[in-house]
């Protein structure tokens, strides 16, 4: 789950990394009176949940109230990479000297944290890594130790940042660290780190991600989820208790069970498919359920046929046939469907599904030939 610069940054703060005392408005004329109370030249920011906002126009300076209050309502009627502008971000202006880019995330591969940082920060970030990853200083935390004082005096050697700053370095690393591991956060990020014309470091852009699979131990931040960002239908499944992840192949599998779906991916691609998504509908499934999977699966425009891979247990094979009839009231699928429906009341199912137009088979590996060949437009 990504959190809104305003966000991160405050709870950043709330392990003492210094950040502009900005507030977050609605409407422009709120930015404007923001504006008003914090005196002198001002920041307006886009709250959205892309990167690359100053390069899309939705970070401005303005010079006063009245600056902010018409910057705020270009911004506001923004779309930055497709999501509309809600709320900005009115900060104080700083003047800056120098930009670093701080981050911390964990590196799958080395199986730890790594916290990364560039004196090279700022917007172009990306290029820097691409054209000059020299520049980029990588140092790996072990997470049962946390980030020990010599991890970020490399950093800071690595970075060759002026012995001046490297204290106040240390705590916004220090502090940054904290807050990425006492919210399970898989990114934390300040970018820019920038160190003020008058020698002070300030944070400010932030960004978090946390762990979805640890959002039960963070109900605050777990209310704070801004849908918008998110693909309309993982919204949708998840809203239905289904677990659904988009691939880019062309077949769309209904499976229940999180282990069997795995097996049918791997065994449509051993026939020469590409699954077009995972969806596990779980144990115990509902007519309704199982309606809503199906929608979900033809919302995708990729899928050129759907492979329904049932084996029942605690899950009716009568109750899923319902489901799919259910969903075929309103859904009218051009893609062919195949199913492989086996245990609890499978009988009473197909017996359901007879006049339903569906492909059936006996073995998963029937079942996944024939989607494989449905997909491609064999008979
Ligand atoms: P991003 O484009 O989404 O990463 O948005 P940022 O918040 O990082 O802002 C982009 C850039 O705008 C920064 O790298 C700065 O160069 C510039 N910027 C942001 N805030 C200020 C500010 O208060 N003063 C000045 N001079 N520049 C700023
Ligand atoms: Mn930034």
């Amino acid at each position: 789950m990504k959190l809104h610069e305003y966000i991160s940054k405050q709870i950043f703060a709330e392990y003492g990394v210094p950040i502009p005392q900005g507030k977050v408005a609605a409407t422009p004329k709120e930015a404007g009176k923001i504006a008003k109370k914090l005196g002198g030249r001002v920041v307006v920011k886009a709250q959205v949940l892309v990167g690359g906002r100053g390069k899309a126009g939705g970070v401005k300076l303005a010079k006063g109230a009245k600056e902010a209050e018409a910057a705020a309502k270009a911004i506001l009627g923004m779309q930055i990479k497709g999501l509309p502008v809600k709320k900005v971000l009115v900060d104080p202006a700083i003047d800056i000297a120098s930009e670093i880019y701080l981050g911390i995330t964990n590196d799958r591969g080395a199986r730890q944290p790594v916290i990364i940082a560039s004196a090279a920060g700022g917007v172009d970030i990306e290029e820097v890594a691409r054209t000059a990853p020299e520049k980029i200083i990588r140092v790996h935390i072990n997470p049962l130790l946390g980030a020990q004082d010599y991890n970020i005096r490399d950093l800071s050697i690595g970075i060759e940042l002026d012995r001046n700053h490297w204290a106040a370095f240390h705590k916004i690393t220090r502090g940054l660290w904290e807050a990425y591991r006492a919210n399970d956060a898989t990114l934390a990020e300040i970018n820019p780190l920038v160190i003020t014309g008058d020698g002070a470091l300030l944070a400010l852009d932030g960004k978090m991600v946390i762990d979805d699979n640890a959002l039960s131990r963070h109900a605050d931040l777990a209310e704070l989820r801004d849908l918008s960002a998110e693909e309309p239908a993982e919204l949708e499944a998840r809203k239905n208790g289904l677990t659904y992840i988009k691939l880019d192949g062309e077949i769309g599998c209904m499976v229940n069970g999180a282990g069997l779906a795995m097996a049918t991916m791997d065994i449509i691609k051993l026939f020469g498919g590409e699954p077009a998504n995972f969806l596990d509908i779980g144990g115990g499934a509902s007519a309704e359920k199982v309606a809503a999977a199906l929608r979900i699966i033809l919302s995708d425009k990729n899928v050129k046929a759907v492979l329904f891979n049932i084996f029942g247990g605690i899950t009716r094979g009568d109750e899923v046939a319902r489901g799919i009839l259910e969903a075929l009231k309103d859904v009218k699928p051009k893609a062919p469907m195949i199913i492989r429906l086996v245990g609890t009341n499978a009988e009473e199912g197909r017996a359901l599904l007879a006049e339903a137009n569906m492909i059936t088979a006996e073995t998963l590996a029937a079942a996944a030939q024939k989607a494989v060949q449905a997909a491609k437009g064999i008979k």
